[in-house]
């Protein structure tokens, strides 16, 4: 094909592409340019997730009636004058894009009306061109109205996903910034239903009420700053999560900077990095983390959507979130100290009870049954094998899928099982082999359309994000179809009334709402697998439980049933394995 320009509407629309991608997006371009205005009161309404309308209502300072349509054509800005003002930058938005993108892919209708102003004006475009003008009678401020997004897009429509996920997507976009402008009163209201509404107290806390819940905000931590700034111009705010409220989601952190959402993977790590251990695999903190810093010293123009910055000194910045988690960690849970003191005392919560404390300091605790040396089925077996002199301690060899049929000695630290085979000592993760017991049986369960069903004892309340209630509205057959039953309980809350029977004991509702979390990640992985290995998860016995001897054998015997009984759902090892070939050799018996 010869090379040529492309005529303006396609460019246009190239380009719109770029800034406008899904419903979410519309919202987040006209949330800012609402905060840039300087509304302090920011409403959103949307229709069927964004796509059949989506308005946001501000009172802000609006644009005069000879500037409507200037400020729709592409790089019309009031933001910026020259290259030079990006490094002086305070508003959201600089590129003079948005407007025109979602006027090239829907169609739109900007009202306004200045401060002072008599009155007001409003435009209306189709095709992105200009068919109306109209006089508008609203209070001053803003007001953009998008429908039939992507209409004349069907490529777009096709790649866009269930009215209600994009919803969810929507309502995620929505929460950075009630959270980044706690003195801006935020409502979301969608299909008529309200659901969100911040206080515009000002108070970051306040914010996090309205967006996490009471609960969970609650428990989060203020971080802990002097609260001059540091020498080197970057402060850090925000609210954290204790090392034991986690979510099974990675992108459960805010990162605002100079109050701009933006969503720096490495900079979440190296959040997840202060946490060091006190977070168990596979969970993440959540959080707000806020750093403001001098404008110049971070590029803002260096993502299409605005989704990420450059920072000048990157180290200065990792350095001064890292060393505020810490503090606000270290502050809060001093690392503790084991004397004998803390027996008499009483434990501290999430400490050992006495009893496994000992066990643990004895090591292996033998709870009977039959000695090795007094079975002769056992004797036999025992006898060192070849084939294992290489491999001392390591994970059972992977080439058959079968565990051997083991003997049930004890427990040991209150979370492995300590059990003996024909091939030498075993040690059982409890939690990951309950795991891979609950997983296969519930994927068998689910596959046969079965049902094993509970009731609670007492219905549990639980309280849902308003991404959470999105997530639910799209998987109620799903989470049903697994036994869950709930009803609406108050505006953010569901009562949860049954559960699958292996989830139905005390902690069913926070199974539930980790659920929901597993379901809102969009990782491309297939939804069903991640429930079931959430389920699995949150029902499976605890490390640090301990157990019978009888629930022991009957775990182990469980295990040996399964499929796949080496790893758990998630792929780590259930059981390690010290050879008697091993033992031997490391008791110089050899
Ligand atoms: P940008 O925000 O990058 O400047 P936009 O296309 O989003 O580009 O907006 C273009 C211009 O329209 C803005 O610079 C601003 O002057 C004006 N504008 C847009 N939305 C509003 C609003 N809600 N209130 C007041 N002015 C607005
Ligand atoms: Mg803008």
């Amino acid at each position: 094909m010869p090379i040529r320009v492309l005529p303006p509407p396609v460019a246009a629309a190239i380009a719109a592409g770029e800034v406008v991608e899904r419903p979410a997006s519309v919202v987040k371009e006209l949330v800012e340019n609402a905060l840039d205005a300087g509304g302090r009161s920011v409403r959103v309404e949307v229709e069927r997730g964004g796509l059949d309308l989506i308005r946001v209502t501000d009172d802000g300072c609006g644009i005069a009636e000879d500037e409507l349509e200037a400020a729709c054509q592409r790089h019309a800005t009031s933001k910026l004058a020259s290259a030079d003002d990006l490094s002086r930058l305070t508003t959201l938005g600089f590129r003079g894009e948005a407007l025109p993108s979602i006027i090239a892919a829907a169609d739109v209708q900007i009202a306004s009306r200045t401060q002072g102003a008599g009155r007001g004006a409003a435009v209306r475009f189709r095709d992105g061109k200009v068919v109306e003008r109209l006089a508008y009678g609203g209070a001053h401020g803003t007001s953009v109205t998008v429908r039939n997004l992507f209409a004349r897009q069907p490529a777009r429509l096709k790649f866009l996903r269930s009215a209600a996920s994009e919803a969810a997507q929507i309502v995620g976009a929505i929460h950075p910034y009630a959270l980044a402008y706690p003195e801006v009163r935020f409502s979301l209201s969608m299909d008529g239903r309200r659901v969100l509404e911040t206080t515009g107290s000002g108070e970051l806390r306040d914010a996090a009420t309205r967006v996490l819940g009471v609960e969970v905000a609650g428990q989060l931590l203020d971080i802990t700053e002097p609260p001059e700034r540091r020498q080197d111009g970057v402060r850090v705010r925000g609210l954290i999560s204790p090392p034991a409220l986690t979510r099974a989601n990675r992108s459960s952190i805010t990162v605002l900077v100079n109050r701009r959402w933006v969503q720096p993977r490495r900079l979440t790590f190296a959040v997840e990095q202060a946490y060091a251990t006190l977070l168990m695999t596979g969970r993440h903190p959540l959080g707000v983390i806020a750093i403001d810093l001098p404008p110049a010293d971070v590029d803002v123009n260096v993502h299409p959507t605005k989704a990420d910055v450059r920072f000048k000194d990157e180290r200065a910045v990792f350095g001064a979130v890292t060393h505020a988690v810490r503090q606000t960690l270290t502050g809060f849970s001093p690392i503790p100290e084991f004397d004998s003191g803390v027996l008499a005392a009483g434990r501290p919560p999430g400490a050992m009870t006495e009893a496994a404390a000992i066990e643990s300091l004895n090591g292996v605790t033998l709870l009977g049954g039959p000695q090795p040396s007094q079975s002769p089925l056992w004797q036999t077996l025992l006898r060192p094998q070849e084939h294992e002199a290489h491999a001392p301690v390591a994970a059972p060899p992977q080439d058959s899928p079968r565990i051997p049929l083991l003997r049930v000695v004890g427990q040991t630290g209150g979370t492995y099982v300590v059990a003996e085979g024909p091939t030498g000592m075993y040690l059982i993760d409890q939690h990951a082999a309950h795991e891979r017991v609950l997983y296969e049986r519930l994927r068998a369960r689910h596959a046969a359309a079965q049902r094993d069903v509970q009731g609670l004892l007492a219905p549990a309340p639980v309280e849902l994000t308003p991404q959470q209630a999105a997530v639910l509205a799209e998987f109620e057959p799903l989470l049903v179809a697994h036994g869950f039953a709930f009803e609406p309980f108050g505006d953010s809350t569901v009562l949860l009334r049954s559960a699958p029977a292996e989830l139905a004991g005390a902690d069913a509702g926070r199974a539930f709402s980790a659920l929901l979390d597993a379901l809102a990640e969009d990782r491309g992985t297939d939804r069903d697998e991640r429930l079931l290995k959430t389920l699995a998860c949150h029902g499976s016995v605890r490390a640090g439980k301990t157990l019978s001897l009888e629930e022991m054998r009957e775990l182990v015997l469980l295990l040996e049933e399964c499929a796949a009984p080496r790893t758990c759902p998630h792929g780590r090892p259930t059981m390690i394995h010290l050879s008697a070939a091993a033992l031997e050799r490391e008791f110089r018996r050899r």
